[in-house]
């Protein structure tokens, strides 16, 4: 079961595309993770390439390590497969992130509402002093 609907990837796609400028080497990629992806093994930034199948009904995608040292070269991984990945990570934080951003400074909130019980209360704790200098009288006089 996906995450996400094929439009919904497709949208995702687009707005990371539309951000490249984030990262000068995705800038001129044709594919929004192609230089955001580093390979695991070899710390090497990975670029997009493209396989097209023996009767070219069918182009796959795959992410290799730009500058592998290792022999034999570290395996390249599926786009595919990394994108949805990346998709399943922005969906778990995204809305973590964004829950940080609107919550309200509680800590400011509550402090505001003790000082206030606490002048209130200082008010109640003089009201019998002020009936007894007969201020206040607990009866209206006729
Ligand atoms: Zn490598």
């Amino acid at each position: 079961m996906p995450i996400v609907t094929r439009d919904e990837a497709a949208q995702v796609d687009r707005l990371l595309r539309r951000n490249r400028n984030l990262s000068p080497r995705a800038a001129s990629a044709p594919r929004s993770l192609s230089g955001l992806v580093t390979c695991q093994l070899c710390q090497s930034p990975m670029n997009v390439s493209r396989v097209t199948a023996r009767r070219k009904d069918r182009e796959y995608l795959y992410l290799r390590p730009m500058t592998c040292p290792q022999q034999p070269q570290c395996p390249a991984l599926k786009y595919e497969a990394v994108f949805e990945k990346t998709i399943e990570q922005i969906c778990e934080t995204l809305p973590q992130a964004i829950s940080g951003i609107n919550q309200p400074p509680l800590d400011q909130i509550k402090a505001g509402v003790a000082a206030t019980i606490q002048g209130k209360q200082h008010i109640v704790e003089q009201l019998p002093d002020l009936v007894i200098q007969n201020i206040l009288d607990e009866k209206p006089q006729p």
